[in-house]
């Protein structure tokens, strides 16, 4: 399914590429142009280079139509890329030694930025991130849900060594820290001696470079946390100037008290706070969209900075207990109130299915009825299967699609201004929007239906979700900024992953690149990985900036 394609030279991909190259000139130096950037670490040993600026390519894209990030409306113009960063944007005449790429009128973009993506360890076996990068995304941000690498300055530092195709940012994950507090223990609130042995490793992780920290509470273990604990340990990324995100901790029966929940937090704890996936999953609360949005535009105005990121699909994908919060799997009046009210038999879809794996890619009606058997009945019999099996010490024992919302909800939910675009999704899962989340906004919901422009939704998916984690640098199209780039046609972006085949590759994303360098050309990889780990700006080592690739401010 991965059209990997290792060891390609730039040039040669460039060659291969539908779009017009033209190496103007050979030139072996263009070091005049280069002279309010640093020079690019990439492919030299800092140790090497010693106070000798390499050579650093130029690249100029003439006739692309511009939308900036910044919401600002497209314009034709050219970008000059010098090294990592943007060097120049306007009609900048040529210089010797620039190669010139003619974009023919499509949009470039800054490349999209992720912030709720599950690629995070999966970098390390999938570097090239098709995934991301054919759907024009440069930057993941991982530690989601309350689930994080451990510690984050040991996966970071793996990263640096071994850079992947797309950068990364992180949260430092609730579930994960009391996993190593509480280890198997966990079905109770923690003590406050726990609470500050949580705070003491969250403060690594804020030191190594996390951007706050992320909690699942719907999840084992966040959901046997207490909302005092979360607040504590909120308080503490806010003390180091990080944030909040959060899968908050009902997305469905207690959904409103939820909301209260992180509120509360935004206004105690003085953080940013976002909404992961925002969604109204429940058939008593659809519609209820203006409901919400009025809450948070009230929290808004008390001061809350509260926020929100989004995916374009009516499914969510997840495990089945999240279904039953009470986890209480002989519940058979709870199994039907399922159904009839969070997802209907047919719209649970299993991915994968460790008991059985007959069962994969099939849904609950129709494995009930193979069972003759009614579906609530099915359901119970299903996670308790799974459970025997997690009870043995297997993990990843069975995911499931689940449809709970509509589509009204999520165009109004889309619509605020202070939603961004995320994918929540991973580089092989079996959600279709781990490959085809931006192309869909971009295809159906700017193009079709026109929900928002295509000015606004590019502002999603850059300058705001930048914004919304804590990333600086990146996400607008200015000089001094990171050369995270996207050329796409507005006019046949579309996703085309499915559920019944969830790698499919979205059409219309031309050219990718990300810190200067291209990523992703005419449908393929191209082998470079110049992607970086990008720590939060207060935590970034202050003169280290050459062992991570010659990052700078971010
Ligand atoms: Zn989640
Ligand atoms: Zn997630």
């Amino acid at each position: 399914m991965r059209a990997v394609q290792h060891d390609m030279a730039a040039v040669g991909v460039a060659l291969r590429a539908g779009l017009a190259l033209s190496l103007v000139a050979a030139l072996a130096s263009c070091a005049a142009a280069a002279s309010h950037t640093k020079p690019s670490a990439d492919a030299l040993p800092a140790s090497a280079v010693a106070r000798i600026d390499p050579p650093t390519s130029a690249l100029r894209i003439v006739n692309a139509r511009l939308i900036d990030g910044t919401g600002a409306p497209a314009r034709t113009t050219s970008v000059r890329i010098v090294g990592d960063r943007i060097a120049a944007v306007g009609d900048v005449p040529p210089l010797p030694g620039d190669e010139v790429l003619d974009a023919h009128g499509l949009v470039l973009a800054p490349g999209f930025i992720d912030t709720h993506s599950h690629a995070d360890s999966d970098l390390l076996e999938m570097p090239e991130a098709l995934a991301a990068v054919s759907q024009g995304i440069t930057t993941v941000v991982g530690g989601q849900d309350g689930d994080s690498p451990f510690p984050l300055a040991d996966f970071f530092a793996k990263l640096d060594a071994a850079p992947a195709a797309v950068n990364l940012a992180a949260y430092s994950g609730h579930g994960t820290l009391r996993d190593h507090v509480l280890g198997k223990d966990y079905k109770r609130t923690a003590t406050p001696a726990e609470i500050a042995d949580m705070s003491r490793l969250l403060e690594s992780d804020l030191e190594a470079g996390a951007l706050g920290l992320s909690t699942g509470l719907e999840y084992d273990p966040g959901i046997y946390s207490s909302r005092d604990e979360v607040l504590a340990l909120a308080k503490v990324a806010g003390r180091h100037g990080g944030r909040y995100i959060s899968h908050v901790r009902s997305e469905d029966r207690h959904f409103w008290e939820a909301i209260d929940e992180i509120l509360t937090i935004g206004r105690e704890a003085k953080l940013p706070v976002q909404i992961s996936h925002v969604k109204l999953a429940m058939r008593s609360w659809w519609g209820q969209a203006p409901r919400l949005l009025a809450m948070l535009d009230a929290a808004r105005k008390q001061g809350i900075d509260v926020t929100a990121d989004i995916y374009p699909y009516l499914y969510w994908h997840s495990g089945l207990t999240v279904l039953f919060p009470a986890r209480n799997f002989d519940d058979l009046a709870e199994s039907r109130r399922v159904l009839a009210e969070i997802a209907p038999a047919d719209g649970l879809l299993l991915g994968h299915y460790l008991p059985n794996p007959a069962y994969a890619n099939r849904t609950v009606a129709d494995i009930a009825k193979e069972r003759g058997e009614p579906p609530e009945v099915t359901l119970l019999a299903l996670i308790h299967d799974a459970e025997a099996l997690r009870a043995q010490g297997k993990t990843d024992v069975e995911d499931v699609i689940g449809t709970s919302m509509v589509e009204g909800d999520l165009e109004k939910l889309l619509a605020w201004p202070h939603t961004n675009l995320c994918t929540d999704g991973q580089l092989d899962g079996s959600h279709p929007r781990g490959f085809g989340t931006y192309p869909r906004v971009l295809g159906r919901y700017v193009r079709e239906r026109g929900v928002l422009s295509l000015e606004e939704a590019v502002r999603r998916m850059t300058s705001l979700a930048a914004d919304h984690v804590g990333i600086e640098r990146r996400g607008r199209v200015e000089p001094g900024a990171f050369a995270d780039l996207v050329l796409f046609d507005p006019a046949t972006v579309i996703d085309r992953a499915t559920t019944t085949d969830p790698h499919a590759l979205s059409v219309g994303i031309e050219r990718v690149w990300v810190n200067g360098k291209p990523v992703f050309v005419n449908g393929a990889v191209t082998g470079l990985r110049r992607g970086r780990v990008l720590r939060r700006p207060a935590a970034a080592p202050a003169d280290h900036a050459g062992a991570v690739s010659g990052a700078g401010p971010r």
